[in-house]
């Protein structure tokens, strides 16, 4: 299958989206779409969403696929991207969505499972990801350059409130690692940006912190998961083209 074509005609090639079934990754997959790019939908459990985000894209005439794609089993993801490839044509954009919270509770109240699943959803995969994605786009391996967007957190900064202090570790380590490999490709045709959303709109943030937004919010409301979408899309676009190594905050001023 050839790349997608954008409005402008340019071809804009293959976005593989971790966690694209749901909440910001299905936001994420709908825009770029709408951008030109063969939209490779990956869903950890969620099959029946995934299909839904892809009848949506292909409804506005997008091209879509969803490619089952469990982060934790790190060893499969190069595969799973190689599948994406051979259905949608070269990768050109990688967004490491897919994320847990995993337990809300003090640091002296989790178990050891609960640190290591959340460093490997939030920190390990997006890694191997990246491997992945950089085999495939560094010019120094033959291919032609793209982007990298990985799924940060305002909780990188803050530490996490509410029992989140693990999982804001992991988002912190994303925000080096953006830094650092943004470094490493810069000169290999690849960018390497991140996210970093304060509370949006979707299944994950529990229920106080929904209740809180209007107050700890300097905006006084809960963002859209079109809003960092929004922001996703510029990252990859060429009008971002001088940005690297680092990640745009989108939390209503938080
Ligand atoms: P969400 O609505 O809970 O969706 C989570 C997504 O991650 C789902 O698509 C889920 O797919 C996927 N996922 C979870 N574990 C997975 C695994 N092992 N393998 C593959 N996919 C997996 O969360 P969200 O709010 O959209 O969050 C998306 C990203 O934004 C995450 O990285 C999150 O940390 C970050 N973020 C969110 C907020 C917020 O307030 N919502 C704030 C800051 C950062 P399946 O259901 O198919 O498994």
């Amino acid at each position: 299958m050839s790349d997608s074509v954008s409005k402008s005609g340019k071809a804009a090639g293959m976005a593989f989206v971790t966690g694209g079934s749901r909440g910001i990754g299905a936001a994420i997959c709908r825009q770029l779409a709408a951008d030109g790019y063969a939209v490779a939908v990956g869903y950890g459990h969620n099959e029946a969403a995934a299909q839904s985000v892809v009848a949506a894209i292909r409804d506005a005439g997008g091209t879509a696929e969803a490619v089952h794609v469990d982060v934790s089993e790190l060893d499969s993801i190069d595969d799973r991207i190689g599948e994406a490839e051979a259905a949608l044509g070269r990768l050109s954009v990688l967004v490491a969505n897919a994320g847990v919270t995993g337990e809300a509770r003090r640091v002296d109240e989790q178990s050891l499972g609960n640190i290591e699943d959340v460093f490997r959803v939030n920190a390990v995969a997006p890694i191997a990801c990246a491997q992945a994605a950089v085999r495939r786009l560094s010019t120094r391996h033959g291919g032609q350059g793209g982007a990298i967007v990985i799924m940060s957190s305002v909780a990188a900064h803050s530490g996490g409130a509410g029992g989140l202090a693990t999982y804001g570790a992991s988002k912190g380590a994303m925000e080096t690692f953006i830094l650092g490999l943004g470094k490493e490709v810069a000169d290999e045709g690849i960018r390497v940006t991140g996210v970093a959303p304060g509370i949006i709109d979707t299944d994950m943030p529990p229920d106080e912190l929904r209740e809180a937004a209007e107050t700890v919010v300097p905006m006084g409301r809960l963002g859209k998961p079109a809003e960092i979408a929004d922001a996703v899309s510029w990252l990859v676009s060429d009008r971002a083209s001088f940005v690297t190594g680092e990640s745009v905050t989108v939390s209503g001023g938080r």
